[in-house]
């Protein structure tokens, strides 16, 4: 199986470009989709341009979970509102969406990691969640035919899954069906500024006049927002993940340990992931930002491995431009659909971690595998925000490795910001002005 979005995916979304319209949402990802989604239900005229195809990059490439277990505590309340979001969208779209409240299981291997799991089960319980500590016993209940010497778990019922790359799509769908246009294969070059404020964009297939921007571009938005002087402190880990050929089921919903993770796929498969372990380009932003991120860097510095350069072309590569005029073409357009390889590594160990804990199984057979550039900010979680210098900007991204899930809930919270009404949560977490304003970095949990 080849992994299904790619450049050579035919267009399916291509709507006229207006000359003018309400807002433009940069990125058809699930996070502009959802915006999107919520400004048309608004009734603003809104127009999302996606440079390659919607869902092409991480929106399809994640492990499909929607969970609330283990999120920041900011985060939470906009989760728990996603979570009703995919319930109301799973009655309105069906199986294909592959939306099933089977739970996340997290093991633990030491009393450390246990004592991690009590420390947040006071948040969830806080949120009213169902959140529960799990004895080894309670584990082995759920979790058929594992050998290994779990010390316990902790386990949220309510949590969810969904398969990404065919529900992403239909979100964009069910966002076109509420008056958005989407237009695929559209890669916004720049703002159109006017007296220092936003006045439009500048696309690759022509101008759109808008008061109002949301760039949602995932792990190009540093990219894009430097080009107008705009300082975004993001950078990206590759992600590699695989998905087997049908097995027994050994648990239903989604489970991890740090060696790997794994959920039960729609078409009876696993998708199959290390639990922390991932690869880093450095390039030209990672020396940039390397001050902020050092909190992160000395907890995930053994889980990560370093490459000097990212391949040609991707967001942070060597020689990718930081500037270009509107009339040239961008580092938007020379890559549509950023696909990395897979780790072969990875792709060794997480099988070899499946099959020694799951013996009955054997080696898993795959079916696919494939990788992700996940987004990340240096507090590990996003920014969503208004640019203060920049009037008519609005930031959301960086979602840290955590955006499919909660994606519905913040498309509602950016189409509010955007249309001026109460958001009804506190984004003072995910200011903008944190990384310029003194404030200290603290780093979420990740859980
Ligand atoms: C391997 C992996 C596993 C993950 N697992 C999970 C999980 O289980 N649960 C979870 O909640 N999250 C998970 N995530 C994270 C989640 O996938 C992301 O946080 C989320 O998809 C981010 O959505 P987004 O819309 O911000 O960005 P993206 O999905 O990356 O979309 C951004 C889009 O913007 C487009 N774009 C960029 N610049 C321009 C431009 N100038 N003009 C036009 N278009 C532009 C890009 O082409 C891209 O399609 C995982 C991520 C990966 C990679």
């Amino acid at each position: 199986m080849t992994f299904p979005i790619s450049d050579a995916t035919p267009i399916r979304f291509a709507g006229l470009l207006p000359a003018a319209c309400d807002v433009v949402v940069i990125g058809g990802g699930v996070i502009g989709v959802m915006t999107a989604w919520h400004l048309a239900e608004r009734g603003l005229r809104v127009v999302l341009c996606e440079k390659g195809r919607i869902a092409g990059e991480q929106s399809s490439r994640n492990w499909g979970w929607v969970r609330q277990q283990g999120r920041d505590l900011d985060e939470l309340p906009i989760m728990v509102e996603a979570l009703r979001h995919w319930k109301a969208l799973a009655q309105e779209f069906g199986e294909a969406l592959g939306f099933r409240q089977e739970g996340v299981m997290y093991m633990a291997k030491t009393e450390a990691e246990m004592a991690g799991f009590e420390a947040w089960l006071a948040h969830a319980k806080a949120h009213g969640l169902d959140t529960r500590m799990m004895t080894p016993g309670d584990v082995a209940g759920k979790i058929s035919g594992a050998e290994k010497g779990w010390k316990g778990g902790l386990f949220t019922p309510s949590d969810a899954r969904a398969e990404p790359w065919a529900a992403v799509p239909l979100l964009a769908q069910g966002a076109v069906a509420r008056g958005a246009v989407i237009v695929e294969g559209c890669a916004v070059r720049r703002l159109d500024l006017a007296a220092g404020k936003v006045a439009g964009v500048i696309t690759e297939q022509g101008s759109i006049a808008c008061d109002q921007v949301v760039l949602a571009g995932g792990s190009w938005s540093a990219l894009f927002a430097r080009a107008h002087g705009v300082r975004l402190p993001q950078l990206s880990v590759k992600a590699t993940v695989m998905a087997t050929e049908p097995l027994p089921e050994v648990f239903a919903g989604n489970a991890a340990d740090d060696d790997f993770a794994f959920r039960r796929r729609q078409d009876g498969g696993y998708s199959l992931a290390p639990g922390a372990a991932h690869d880093f380009f450095i390039g030209p932003d990672a020396f940039r930002h390397a001050r902020v991120y050092l909190p992160v860097l000395k907890k995930d510095f053994r889980s990560t491995r370093f490459h000097p350069a990212s391949p040609s072309g991707y967001p942070d590569g060597w020689r990718t431009p930081r500037d270009w005029a509107a009339d040239e073409i961008t580092p938007f357009e020379r890559i549509r659909v950023l696909n990395p390889s897979p780790s072969a590594r990875i792709i060794r160990d997480v099988s070899k971690a499946f099959a020694h804990t799951f013996p009955a199984l054997g080696r898993p057979r795959l079916k696919a595998a494939w990788a992700g550039m996940i987004d990340t900010m240096p507090d590990v979680v996003p920014v969503v925000d208004r640019v203060a210098h920049l009037p008519g900007l609005v930031i959301a991204t960086g979602m840290s490795g955590h955006g499919f899930g909660i994606g519905p809930g913040m498309g509602r919270v950016v189409a509010d910001l955007v249309a001026g009404q109460p958001v009804g949560h506190d984004l003072h977490r995910f200011r903008l002005a944190r990384f310029s304003d003194g404030s200290k970095i603290a780093p979420g949990p990740s859980l």
